[in-house]
């Protein structure tokens, strides 16, 4: 789900001092790199990279080895009555009210109810269809309690979602349980597959948000304007998306038909997002970061409930002269991943993924569906010199999909996306839709050989020797027999 800038790699993040970071060439040029790329730093962990370039889009929490993917159940609340919940009550009736005083009230000091006045100011600006806190697991600490914000926004969620804080309770000079302190969970909590926290209504002293046709983008106050500018090219995206896919008369049971969107340009706050103490992926202009569903349980057709999409104001896809043709483009890639995430069936401790080609190639593909002179260029440019043999087949794995290295990483987006284009051509846009969220549904090698004949009526290796004959057609300067 990651999104990687065309042509050139970003650099590691080094704003000069009041500027941006630098900007690739004109969108137009898709031209052969001016400069090499400076290696990456190297991570730790193993995953992080797969995480933030998901190019399954999911977002993975966890540290030195600890993953926390998926779990087997989604947030659950804990059953009974426990003397804080009439906290809870009050601040659920609050924000359906829209009353500050009320929702301030078991807030205690200056310093938190300032904050907390920010964060409920921006969390009515939101068109929510559900939100509410909820108490989930008590720490051993016993003043600090686990709490769920619960919420499902308007026309971008398939179902609720969670993110999770920890609030430290007390009792008040009457006895009352009042809240002195509130912070995001630096764990997640039992059960449940990250913490997903920060949200931008909790890092923006105040957030402007945008809604537009089938999105709702969110940016700091102080970048309203950049982002009103954007929002229509956005919005344009995503109906290019959505009439894609109705015109394929693919299946469409989970596709998801909207999205949020958060814009910010300072590298260090972008990367927050969601997955606060990851490591920040270089290479990443944008991700689409899946949420579980509040409450799925391992049986549960549904694990996730809908998608936040991050992107990298500061680069040149929204700075260039070019920009609405850049802003168009990731915006169509990111939201390309969003529509078919619901359908993501992974769960569980040691989950199945879909093959990233699968992911990044149809992401890759909505993007650049309607453009082919300049996918082409982009297509040569990479691949030129590239070395195929008989076995080649598209990278399946996320760990390989997002190298370090931005050239073979930028290569393996040029392949999954020639992959599922020739798909396209080849058999049609419905067909491939359907092999698409096949995949998502029902990932491993296994389904997949059936998912081509069910869908396509080829068989996998077929596909994988025509797919080459393709490459070998679009770029002459691949190299290699097979
Ligand atoms: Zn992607």
């Amino acid at each position: 789900m990651s999104y990687q800038p065309t042509g050139q790699p970003n650099v590691p993040f080094q704003p000069p001092p009041g500027g941006f970071p630098q900007q690739g060439p004109p969108l137009s040029g898709y031209a052969p790199q001016p400069f090499a790329p400076p290696p990456p730093p190297k991570r730790n962990t193993g995953k992080i990279v797969g995480f933030i370039a998901l190019g399954i889009c999911f977002l993975l929490l966890g540290g030195g080895g600890a993953v926390f993917l998926f779990s087997s159940k989604g947030s659950t609340p804990i059953k009974g009555v426990s003397p804080t919940q009439p906290v809870y009550e009050a601040l659920n009736k609050a924000l359906a009210n829209k009353d500050e005083d009320a929702f301030l009230k078991p807030f205690q000091g200056d310093a938190l109810k300032t904050q907390q006045r920010k964060v409920f100011r921006n969390l009515v600006k939101v068109p929510f269809k559900t939100a509410r806190f909820e108490r989930v697991a008590r720490t051993a600490g016993g003043e600090v309690e686990g709490v769920s914000f619960v919420h499902q926004i308007k026309g971008v969620d398939v179902a609720p979602v969670y993110e999770e804080y920890a609030f430290t309770f007390t009792k008040d000079a009457a006895g009352a349980q009042v809240v002195t302190d509130v912070k995001g969970a630096d764990h997640p909590f039992p059960d449940t597959s990250g913490a997903f926290y920060p949200a931008p209504w909790d890092v923006y002293d105040d957030m402007a948000v945008e809604q537009l046709g089938r999105v709702v983008v969110i940016s700091d106050k102080a970048h309203a304007a950049d982002t009103q500018r954007f929002t229509p090219y956005i919005a344009k995206a995503a109906d290019d998306d959505v009439a894609a896919w109705d015109r394929s008369s693919a299946g469409e049971s989970m596709v998801s038909k909207g999205a949020l969107v958060v814009l910010e340009p300072k590298r260090d706050v972008y990367s927050r997002f969601y997955r606060e103490g990851e490591e920040n992926d270089a290479l990443e202009a944008g991700a689409n970061l899946v949420l579980p569903r509040h409450g799925a349980d391992s049986e549960d057709k549904t694990q996730f409930g809908g998608s936040r999409i991050v992107m990298d104001s500061s680069l040149s896809r929204f700075t260039s002269r070019d920009w609405r043709r850049g802003v168009k483009q990731i915006s169509r890639h990111e939201i390309g991943h969003a529509m078919v995430a619901p359908y993501n069936s992974a769960r569980g401790a040691l989950p199945v993924e879909v093959d990233t080609w699968v992911s990044e190639g149809f992401a890759g593909y909505m993007e650049s569906r309607d453009n082919p002179a300049q996918t082409q260029a982009d297509n040569r440019s990479t691949l030129q010199g590239y070395l195929m043999d008989y076995a080649t087949t598209p990278e399946s794995d996320r760990d390989s999909f997002y190298a370090q290295d931005a050239n073979e990483r930028h290569q393996n987006y040029v392949l999954a996306r020639l992959a599922i284009r020739y798909m396209a051509e080849k058999y049609g846009e419905k067909g491939t839709f359907n092999f698409v969220t096949a995949e998502y549904r029902d990932p491993g090698y296994h389904s997949q050989k059936a998912h081509f004949q069910q869908y396509l009526g080829v068989d996998r290796s077929t596909f994988m020797e025509k797919w080459r004959a393709f490459v070998r057609k679009e770029v002459p300067g691949v190299r290699g027999e097979g």
